[in-house]
């Protein structure tokens, strides 16, 4: 029982000084601390007095650190690894478009046939709308940016000069480039970089169980929210709103899966207004929701589609942004009168990134991945929501191969526990002891593993989930 004792929460309870023990975070034998990263998402202190878990090695659903530890890694990587740690066929793609054509670019009408290939094969995956033109990036947060320049581009062109604001969610994340982080909706991205970005409005997170009011249904909280976004757009003027953004699910931000009819009522609101939709399928994409894209578990109709991620599976940097018909005419004729598009990326469709995504999606068709993914998701679902009743868990909620855990105090929404006890941590610091990696952000605790996921490994999910499980059993809870 001693190692319980680390916690800071339970250091509290206990009223002993102990705190989270900084081996019970860190990679034993090698050390790095003070190493000479500025890392993302990490704060001073942390790269600076303890050990980064530095991982070397991957295989199927699992990583390996440099001491040659084994963890299940449910967040493949970052929610992007779905064909697991080592596909031979992936290695095999990047290999022979490095040795036929290592780089060329794709300016001035000059490019590369894996780029062509993709942009093509990557189209006809998309069915929820019709989609016209593909542009490449190397990440989310840049196809996310392209989003914001295709769109006032495209009103620009139609002579629709104030049409330019953008409205995003509360507690939604889009990236963490100047304009993707103005459009996220998570104050830390905001916090001392002096955004968000003028141009950008939030409205409220779909987030029906932290959010509805007493007696609301689901339908009534989607209404209300509807109504709250078409008078935030009145508010501003519709004359100036050109753009909305949503990611299906919502990732970074908790896992938040939209309540009953809440994109079918704010779709109807967005073009009411003549607003474009931009579907963010970052994270949904590609068969994670257990559909091709969250906009067809969803019936979402989007103008604008982005995608990253799983488009190549993460083996190597790339992101896109899918354009229908309507707007890839516009920036057609506008940039014919211009000249030029004037927007790209050195790497805008690497031929070895886009090699490496076109087998991806060949290997998500032969392996029919979505039925893989429905097949295994009910288990991965069902089996970690049976821990649904423990006294210090809020909510677990998602769809597919995401989830999230929310630990509160009461069962309650407006019960979070203190900080400072670091409840989520503590939990995520068992996790990987146990031997398995998850997301923590606060209190929430995310998972998304690879969609090659099996059966067995998903009973390990249950059993690391379990390892906690004295947790709820402490007299003050
Ligand atoms: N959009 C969504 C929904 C995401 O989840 C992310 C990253 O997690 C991004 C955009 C940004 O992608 P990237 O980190 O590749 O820039």
């Amino acid at each position: 029982q001693e190692h319980l004792l680390r916690a800071p929460f339970l250091a509290r309870l206990y009223g002993t000084e102990a705190s989270l023990q900084k081996e019970d975070l860190t990679t034993e034998g090698n050390s790095f601390k003070g190493h000479d990263m500025l890392a993302p998402f990490t704060a001073g202190w942390q790269s600076n007095d303890l050990d980064p878990l530095v991982i070397e090695k991957s295989e199927g659903s699992y990583v390996y650190d440099i001491n040659g530890k084994k963890y299940l890694d449910t967040l493949a990587g970052l929610w992007c690894t779905s064909l697991g740690g080592n596909e031979p066929r992936l290695v095999a793609a990047a290999t022979e478009q490095l040795n036929k054509l290592p780089f060329y670019h794709s300016f001035w009408n000059r490019t590369t046939k894996p780029s062509l290939d993709l942009a093509k094969e990557l189209l006809e995956t998309f069915t929820a709308s019709k989609m016209a033109k593909a542009f490449f990036t190397n990440s989310g947060s840049e196809a996310n940016d392209t989003q914001v320049k295709l769109v006032w581009y495209y009103n620009n062109a139609l002579g629709r000069p104030n049409k330019k604001k953008f409205i995003a969610r509360a507690k939604s994340y889009h990236g963490s480039t100047l304009i993707a982080a103005s459009l996220s909706g998570l104050p830390a991205l905001h916090q001392k970089f002096d955004l968000p970005a003028p141009f950008v409005r939030h409205t409220d997170c779909p987030h029906y169980w932290r959010y509805h009011l007493p007696g609301e249904t689901e339908e009534e909280f989607s209404t209300r929210l509807a109504i709250n976004l078409e008078n935030l757009i009145l508010k501003e003027g519709p004359e100036t709103i050109a753009a909305f953004i949503a990611e299906p699910v919502m990732g970074a931000g908790g896992v938040i899966p939209p309540p009953a009819t809440y994109f079918d009522k704010i779709q109807a609101v967005v073009k009411k207004y003549d607003i474009l939709f931009i579907a963010d399928e970052v994270i949904c994409a590609f068969g994670r929701l257990g559909t091709m894209y969250g906009s067809d578990k969803f019936n979402i109709k989007p103008d604008l589609v982005t995608v990253a991620k799983a488009l190549s599976s993460g083996y190597l940097p790339i992101g896109a942004v899918m354009v229908s018909p309507e707007v890839s005419d516009v920036i057609d004729s506008q940039s014919s009168k211009l000249g030029s598009f004037s927007h790209g990326f050195t790497y805008s469709g690497h031929p070895v990134a886009c090699a490496v995504a076109i087998e991806t999606l060949k290997i998500y068709k032969e392996r029919n991945i979505l039925d893989q993914v429905n097949r295994i998701a009910p288990k991965f679902q069902d089996g970690v929501k049976a821990f649904s009743d423990s006294p210090i868990i809020g909510e677990i909620r998602g769809t597919g191969l995401i989830l999230g855990t929310e630990f509160v105090d009461n069962k309650s929404p407006n019960d979070p526990f203190p900080p400072e006890w670091g409840v989520g941590a503590y939990f995520g610091a068992q996790c990987e002891k146990e031997g398995m990696l998850v997301r923590v952000a606060g209190d929430n605790i995310m998972m998304s593993p690879p969609f090659i996921m099996s059966p067995e490994e998903v009973d390990e999910v249950y059993f690391c989930v379990e390892e906690p499980r004295f947790i709820p059993s402490l007299p003050a809870f």
